[in-house]
């Protein structure tokens, strides 16, 4: 997708500070944190939303989580709090799926 600020980063077009890359996802912070620990999960193919998802995403979401599940272990969120969001709908800004994993106290709600 031409036009998608997510593609754009996936394809190191526009920068951000990759926690995590592999072939298929990256982790980076956002860049209006609304927790001490505000990471996006993003596939590097472009699926628009939750509701795009298909049975052929399944290793996809399994690298997603355990992505995710290696962050909270790495910034010990299991002795403090975390919670993994997908926005949808009015609720998603940028139109390419992707999980905020939120970590510590939140400031408010995502
Ligand atoms: P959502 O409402 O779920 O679509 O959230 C989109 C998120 O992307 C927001 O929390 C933004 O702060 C974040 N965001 C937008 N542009 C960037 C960027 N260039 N780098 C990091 N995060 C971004
Ligand atoms: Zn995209």
């Amino acid at each position: 997708m031409d036009d998608c600020i997510f593609c754009k980063i996936a394809q190191k077009k526009i920068t951000a500070d990759f926690l995590y890359e592999s072939d298929s996802v990256i982790a980076f912070p956002d860049i209006h944190p609304l927790a001490d620990i505000h990471i996006l999960i993003v596939p590097k193919v472009h699926i628009g939303a939750l509701t795009d998802l298909a049975r052929e995403h399944g290793e996809l979401l399994v690298e997603i989580y355990n992505v995710a599940s290696q962050i909270v272990r790495e910034k010990g969120l299991e002795k403090n709090s975390y919670r993994v969001v997908v926005n949808g709908g009015k609720a998603q800004k940028v139109p390419h799926l992707h999980f905020h994993l939120l970590g510590g106290k939140w400031r408010k709600q995502v």
